[in-house]
């Protein structure tokens, strides 16, 4: 039985993990639940799967489930402290990162730290923690899973191949909704817009991202961590119909790929039971329906989020925690409506600007850089 933890359990991956758990009660029990404010779904969880422990971010939310959970005599924690606590708790094989934002770095290193095996959707701890991350893994014998459906290609892609070997990584890019507009079309667009992404269902921060081409621009940069390459080794391909997931070419110009309707309970699933392959229900690809995939360059000059994440992934240190963190504030005002679309980069890009780079910085000061970030911010739009 492969006992399992989810931070961000809540959550699009958190949920769909939870499902996979229910599909196969029989390998995969769940010992750890974390989450931020919901504690109406938590509780669900709670009572159908009976974690050992549980945490709220929130202290109201934790004091509420504490209540409302009374008879089950499950403890429930709250805060990063919590989140600490259950990360290296004992009875438990794998922890699924599925929080969003680099709240999850430090309970990542806390889990690889006391031997977890981690599976990884929380892109933005490797792309501002990847150098602390990658060396820890190594450190302490611990798998790191790709989670990331682009990711998990690209890892599916590399079994049974040399690394040594590639040459190349094509991670392929759906273009969002927004693709093939001009810069005077996407000015105007608003929250409703862009949250139909036209493939994939996801969080909302995420699928915002997805119309920056921000969320590209991470995965750029955690692939790099990841799979060890050069940023030149990266090519983005734009690919509408999100069937080939990513692709990775070898020195021979042989390429292989992963292929498959858009559903992240594959990805999800490969991690928790790799190096196995299980049944998952779903649509499968049909090639008569599909008929034709297509491929074109991204616009990096209509969507800059893509660019800036390569100019912070070349700058490195300190940039690309500047680059997420501004990215993270930029997208939460864009939700709440205070910002328009082409605000998000624009911020973003003066937050770059302004920024001195520290080359190899700690936990603490990436939080800093993150909230230093913010403040320039929160000042700027005041
Ligand atoms: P969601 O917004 O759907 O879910 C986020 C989860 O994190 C929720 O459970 C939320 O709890 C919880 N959470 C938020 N803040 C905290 C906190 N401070 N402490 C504890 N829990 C917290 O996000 P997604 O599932 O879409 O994304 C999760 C991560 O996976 C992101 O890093 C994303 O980039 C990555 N990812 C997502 C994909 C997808 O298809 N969705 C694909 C690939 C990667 P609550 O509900 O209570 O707020």
């Amino acid at each position: 039985m492969k006992k399992i933890g989810i931070l961000g359990s809540t959550g699009s991956i958190g949920t769909q993990t939870l499902e996979i758990v229910r599909a196969y009660s029989e390998d995969l029990t769940v010992t750890v639940l974390a989450a931020g404010t919901n504690v109406k779904l938590m509780e669900a969880q709670m009572r159908e799967f009976k974690p050992e422990v549980v945490v709220m971010w929130s202290k109201e939310a934790a004091e509420d489930l504490r209540v409302k959970t009374a008879d089950l005599k499950i403890p429930v924690l709250c805060g990063m402290e919590g989140l600490l606590e259950v990360s290296v708790w004992e009875n438990m094989d794998v922890l699924v990162t599925a929080l969003v934002g680099m709240i999850g770095i430090r309970p990542t290193i806390a889990a690889m730290k006391a031997g977890k095996n981690i599976a990884l959707a929380n892109k933005e701890t490797l792309v501002t923690a990847g150098h602390i991350i990658m060396p820890l893994a190594k450190e302490y014998g611990v798998s790191i899973l790709p989670v990331d459906s682009e990711h998990s290609a690209i890892f599916q892609s590399m079994q049974g191949e040399k690394r040594s070997q590639v040459s190349k990584i094509l991670l392929t890019a759906s273009g969002g909704p927004f693709r093939g507009r001009k810069l005077e079309e996407i000015r105007t667009m608003q929250v409703e817009d862009a949250l139909k992404h036209p493939n994939w269902s996801m969080g909302r921060k995420i699928t915002i991202d997805s119309a920056t081409l921000v969320n590209k621009g991470l995965e750029v940069i955690e692939a790099k961590w990841l799979f060890d390459v050069s940023l030149d080794q990266i090519q983005v391909v734009v690919h509408p119909q999100s069937i080939i997931h990513s692709m990775v070419e070898y020195v021979d110009g042989g390429i292989m790929a992963q292929l498959g309707t858009p559903d992240m309970k594959l990805p999800i699933q490969y991690a928790l039971f790799y190096p196995d392959r299980r049944p998952l229900t779903g649509k499968r690809v049909n090639f008569y329906e599909l008929g034709q995939m297509t491929f074109e360059a991204p616009d990096m000059e209509t969507f800059r989020g893509l660019k800036l994440a390569y100019e912070s992934a070349r700058i490195g240190g300190s940039m690309p925690t500047v680059f997420n963190a501004a990215n993270e504030k930029a997208v939460a005002l864009f939700l709440d409506k205070k910002i328009s679309f082409l605000q998000i980069t624009e911020l973003i890009e003066e937050c770059m600007q302004q920024h001195e780079v520290i080359s190899t910085p700690s936990v603490e000061e990436i939080l800093e850089t993150e909230q230093a970030a913010y403040a320039y911010i929160n000042k700027k739009l005041k």
